[in-house]
Order: structure tokens, then C-alpha cells, then sequence
């Protein structure tokens, strides 16, 4: 199938390149992945509870039911929208050839134009004791997950100092008895409102100048951390039923690598005010080129960048 413009992701940012996209009538095509890197179509804010921060939604809205929303905009418009993730991508000539997965042995499909918008994903530690008590203990999502009976009226830790620890510790308050927030440094990472609420919540102990080291248990189920004090290395162990990562994302450019110019966190490098990526016809937009912002303000402000970009860039490409 070859198509003007394939948008890969369904984040805002690859919901406003299609919205702006279908309603220039360029018939924008989007993947908006399977599954793709651990998120369900809709990416990042289907994790979350409640988004007070999207101006137009003055009572608050719920990530998954926000998503749903860009989603039914975009074909709405005209964009077609497939439930598959693309693994492999060819843009070394055009038109960019693209593979769905476990479809990589059939012809690729084409287009003229490309919008990565693949997002970004959690971090882990990889600490001792991690992979045995993954899903049993520890989560990178405690809205997906804090509500599990495990970890009802249970002391639970969250790891990070930033609006994601501060939004997750807050959320996990209604389940546990107590919240231990693990901060690396003296100081939070948090916007002003979310740091407030951390510290002034009763629910909440933060422990500064912590870091987890190992995630010990009863073979079954996490039970404690060991945690060392990243000024004096003291170790001490913190019984703890749960352990919640918050400690920022890695952008979803596994796809990319080798192909575009990515910056030393792995982010894509997007010339100074554009969404141009360093192949001409290949635009990027939302989490997986900025580390700096990472709202789904931006991110849709992006994705409407790369549409009008890639717009202009078609028109006086192929014009027909
Ligand atoms: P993402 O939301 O990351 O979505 C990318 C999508 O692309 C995913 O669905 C993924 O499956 C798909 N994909 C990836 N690779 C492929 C592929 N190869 N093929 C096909 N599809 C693919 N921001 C706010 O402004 N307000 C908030 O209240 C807020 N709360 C948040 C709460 C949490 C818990 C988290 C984690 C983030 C929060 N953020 C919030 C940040 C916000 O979610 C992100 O900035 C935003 O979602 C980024 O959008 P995006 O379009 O770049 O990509
Ligand atoms: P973030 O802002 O990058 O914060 C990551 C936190 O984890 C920082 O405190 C960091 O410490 C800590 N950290 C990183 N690596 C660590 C390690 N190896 N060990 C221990 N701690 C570590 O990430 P985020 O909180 O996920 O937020 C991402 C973006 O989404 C931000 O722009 C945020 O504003 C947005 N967001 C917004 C909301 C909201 O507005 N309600 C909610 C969630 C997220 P240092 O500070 O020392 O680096």
C-alpha cells in the first residue's frame, strides 16, 4: 500500500499530525502500533488517572478516555488508522518503505512522506532481585497497577523525584498505608504544585539522597529494598510490598537508530524550531525528540509542527 504520509504512533503528538494532516485531504495513514513499546494504542496517557493540565478540559479528563478522543478527531477527518506496530523502516531511499511486524517477510509499504511519533517508556534499574519480582512487586505504572489486592494497605515505595513519583506516590496513597518516596538528590525534580502536595501529604515519608540497591522477597512476592544513601552509602533495608519506578523515559527509537541522527540519550535530533529530522521527507514529533518539556501539550504542539512542515515539504515535492 503506498500512501502520501504514514504517521507511526498514536501519542498527541501522531493524533495532531493526523488531525491537521486529514484535514489538509492528504489521507494521512497511522500505526498506532500493537502493543508497541509496552503501550496500548493511545500511548502514554492511557497509563494515567485524571489530566488537569490539557487546556479545554477545565473539570479534568481521564488520559484513556482523552486518548479516545484524539483518536475518534483523527478519522473523524480521513485518517486511516491501523492497530499494528511497524518494525523495520527503509528511508534510505524514496519512497520510505515500511514493515508491519511479523509481516517482515511480505512487501513493505511505501510513502512519501514519514512522522515518527513513536513516544517514549519508563525506565528500570535493573537491581538485583528486579526480574525475579517484576509484576510481583514492582511496577513501572502504579495507576495501571497500585489497585491490586498485593499491595492493599501495604507500605509501598515509588523511585524519583519528578511530577511522574509525585503523581504515582499521590495515586498509590489511596491503597497503602504508607508511601515512601526515594529521591537521589536533596530536591525534587517536580513542578511547584505536584511537590507540595508530595511533601505536605501524611501519607507520604521522603527519604533524600536515596536510591534502592536490591529488591529482596519471600521467593513469591517483594518484600523489602535494600536502599543505600547516595552521601554517606549507609545501607539500610526498607520493608516495603511494592516498588513503583518513576524515574523518567527512554525515547522509542529503536526503529530509528542508525537511520536518523539521534542525540546521546538516544533522543531524534530535530533542527532548532522544526520537527526535520536529518532525512529530508522524515519528520519527528512529541517524547521521542523532546526531553526537555515531555507534556502532551508539546507534544500535540509538535505533532501539528510536523504536519504543517510535512505538508509544505509534499506540496512542493510531489506536486500533482
Ligand atoms: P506517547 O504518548 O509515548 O505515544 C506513542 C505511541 O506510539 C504509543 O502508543 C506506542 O505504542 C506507539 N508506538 C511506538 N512505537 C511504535 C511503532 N514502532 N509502531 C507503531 N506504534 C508505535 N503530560 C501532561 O501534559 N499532563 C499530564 O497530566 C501527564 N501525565 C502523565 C502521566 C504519566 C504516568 C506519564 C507516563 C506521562 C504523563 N504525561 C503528562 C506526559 C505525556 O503522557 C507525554 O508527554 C505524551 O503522551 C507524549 O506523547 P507522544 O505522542 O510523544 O507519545
Ligand atoms: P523526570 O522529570 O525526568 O524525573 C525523573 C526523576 O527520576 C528525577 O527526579 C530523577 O532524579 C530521578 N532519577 C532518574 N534516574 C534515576 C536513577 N537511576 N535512580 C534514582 N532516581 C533517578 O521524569 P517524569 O517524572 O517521568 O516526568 C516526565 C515528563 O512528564 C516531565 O516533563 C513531567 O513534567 C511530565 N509529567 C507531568 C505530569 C503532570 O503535569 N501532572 C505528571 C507526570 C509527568 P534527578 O532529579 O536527580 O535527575
Amino acid at each position: 500500500m503506498h500512501s502520501k504520509v504514514v504517521i507511526i504512533g498514536s501519542g498527541p503528538a501522531g493524533h495532531t499530525a493526523a488531525l491537521y494532516l486529514s484535514r489538509a485531504t492528504l489521507k494521512p495513514v497511522m500505526f498506532e502500533g500493537f502493543l508497541a513499546n509496552g503501550f496500548a494504542p493511545g500511548g502514554q496517557l492511557t497509563t494515567t488517572t485524571e489530566v488537569e493540565n490539557y487546556p479545554g478540559f477545565p473539570d479534568g479528563i481521564m488520559g484513556g478516555e482523552m486518548m479516545d478522543k484524539f483518536r475518534q478527531q483523527s478519522i473523524k477527518f480521513g485518517t486511516t488508522i491501523h492497530t499494528e506496530t511497524i518494525s523495520k523502516i527503509d528511508i534510505s531511499t524514496r519512497p520510505f518503505k515500511l514493515w508491519r511486524e511479523n509481516n517482515e517477510d511480505k512487501d513493505p509499504d511505501t510513502a512519501d512522506a514519514l512522522i515518527i511519533a513513536t513516544g517514549a517508556a519508563a525506565k528500570r534499574l535493573n537491581l538485583p532481585g528486579e526480574d525475579k519480582y517484576w509484576q510481583k512487586g514492582i511496577s513501572a505504572c502504579a495507576v495501571c497497577d497500585g489497585a491490586v489486592p498485593i499491595f492493599r494497605n501495604k507500605p509501598l515505595a515509588v523511585v524519583g523525584g519528578g511530577d511522574s513519583a509525585a503523581e504515582e506516590s499521590l495515586f498509590l496513597t489511596k491503597y497503602a498505608s504508607h508511601v515512601y518516596v526515594l529521591v537521589r538528590r536533596d530536591k525534587l525534580r517536580a513542578s511547584k504544585v505536584m511537590a507540595n502536595r508530595l511533601v505536605s501529604n501524611p501519607k507520604i515519608t521522603v527519604l533524600w539522597n536515596t536510591i534502592p540497591s536490591e529488591c529482596k522477597g519471600n521467593g513469591e512476592l517483594l518484600n523489602s529494598l535494600v536502599t543505600k544513601d547516595t552521601k554517606t552509602a549507609e545501607i539500610k533495608e526498607l520493608p516495603v510490598n511494592g516498588l513503583f519506578y518513576a524515574i523518567g523515559h527512554a525515547p522509542a527509537t529503536d526503529l530509528v537508530k542508525g537511520k536518523l541522527d539521534l542525540d546521546e540519550d538516544g533522543y531524534i535530533i530535530t533542527k532548532p524550531d522544526s520537527t526535520c529530522t536529518s532525512v529530508e521527507g522524515v519528520f519527528a514529533a512529541g517524547d521521542v525528540q523532546d526531553k526537555k518539556y515531555r507534556q502532551a501539550i508539546t507534544s500535540a504542539g509538535s505533532g501539528c509542527m510536523a504536519a504543517l512542515e510535512c505538508e509544505r515539504w509534499l506540496s512542493e515535492h510531489f506536486a500533482e
